[in-house]
């Protein structure tokens, strides 16, 4: 028998569930009660009734993120974890300490489909998609490992977040709800290479979150090199996209372009950039790339940066290069899993 995933699912759900086992409602609110305070099995719900606990622990189960390495940054104490999960799949996240407060990057997939040339997840294949409990016992296993509470989620560790659709907006509402983590959707950002049908979709649920867009590119051609969902889904159907997010939502859209030395980094490019993205309501963050074993790619120098900077901003685009956090410790995500992975080959 297939065992139901207790801690994906809501409220509403948790009373479905013990409402047809012929248990009072208030039984669900006893369950979520503890699965917020982080129990692992259903022997530990103490005030449940014997025959309530043996039904859950046939028929349910309860996920959790377990710490297989962590690394320490000397210099700005990010922490990046390795976590294992039941099956032996493992993912990657970051905790980064930020004036605002702290953040933690989680992963939305075992491994990535899209295949973008210049990311370690994209280079080491797909395995699986996470489900809504998996996301979430990222966060809850770093809150308590380092006895701290996170404030902010972005969701831009391994994997394509919109490849992950339903699990990962299952995410969302659980995490921002009072019966878990209650972490607003203004403090939850979701990254995407551009699945343009599902920001659509997302739009519907008018959340409150941030949307961030990995453009990465000024044009198609350009785009196409190093990503393959360009092929897909153009640049101007994706911009057109984040317009219609904008209108739907009143969330100002985020593009992430990471500064390719010789690739993307021209003013030439940063001239086009500022023309396509003329009038819309935006940001563009730029992130000097992380160099990845196998891909020859090398960030851009300082003094293209800066320039890069000064068009957009010129011409009205607001435009900042993103801190490098955790550079000691390789915390951009998909590397530390390909290392185990290549290790286990061995
Ligand atoms: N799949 C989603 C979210 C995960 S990747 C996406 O692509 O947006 C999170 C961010 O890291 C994306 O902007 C991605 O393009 C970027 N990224 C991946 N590899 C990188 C590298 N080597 N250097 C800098 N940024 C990288
Ligand atoms: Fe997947 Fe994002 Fe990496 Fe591209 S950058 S391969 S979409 S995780």
């Amino acid at each position: 028998m297939m065992k139901t995933d207790l801690k994906s699912m809501t409220r509403e759900e948790l009373t479905e569930f013990v409402l047809a086992h012929n248990f009072p409602k208030f039984r669900a609110a006893q369950i979520a009660d503890w699965l917020k305070k982080g129990v692992v099995s259903a022997d530990e719900m103490k005030n449940l009734p014997a025959d309530l606990r043996g039904l859950i622990q046939n028929s349910c189960y309860i996920s959790v993120a377990t710490i297989e390495k962590k690394f320490v940054s000397r210099y700005d104490k990010t922490v990046k974890y390795l976590f294992a999960f039941a099956d032996g799949e493992y993912v990657e996240a970051v905790v980064m300490r930020y004036r605002h407060g702290t953040s933690i990057c989680v992963s939305t997939q075992v491994g990535c489909k899209m295949g973008c040339a210049f990311c370690a997840t994209g280079k080491s294949g797909f395995s699986r998609s996470l489900t809504a409990s998996e996301i979430l016992a990222q966060i809850e296993a770093a809150q308590k490992d380092l006895q701290e509470r996170i404030s902010h989620i972005v969701l831009m560790g391994m994997g394509e977040p919109l490849d992950n659709f339903e699990n990962v907006v299952r995410f969302i509402q659980l995490v921002s709800s009072e019966d878990s983590l209650h972490i607003g959707t203004r403090h939850i950002t979701l990254s995407t290479c551009g699945i343009v049908p599902k920001i659509y979709e997302l739009a519907q649920y008018r959340f409150q979150i941030n949307l961030a867009v990995s453009l990465h590119a000024p044009n198609d051609e350009i785009r196409a090199r190093t990503m393959p969902v360009a092929k897909v889904y153009p640049m101007d159907i994706l911009l057109k996209a984040c317009r219609d997010y904008f209108d739907q939502t009143g969330r100002r859209v985020t593009f992430e372009y990471a500064m390719i030395s010789g690739v993307n980094d021209s003013d030439d490019c940063a001239q086009e950039l500022a023309q396509r993205l003329s009038g819309m309501n935006c940001h563009v963050n730029l992130i000097p790339v992380n160099s990845v074993e196998g891909t020859g790619y090398r960030k851009s120098k300082i003094e293209r940066q800066q320039s890069f900077v000064h068009i957009l901003a010129e011409k009205g685009i607001a435009a900042t290069v993103r801190r490098t956090l955790g550079s000691d410790i390789n915390a951009s995500c998909g590397q530390l899993r390909r290392n185990q992975m290549k290790k286990e080959d061995k």
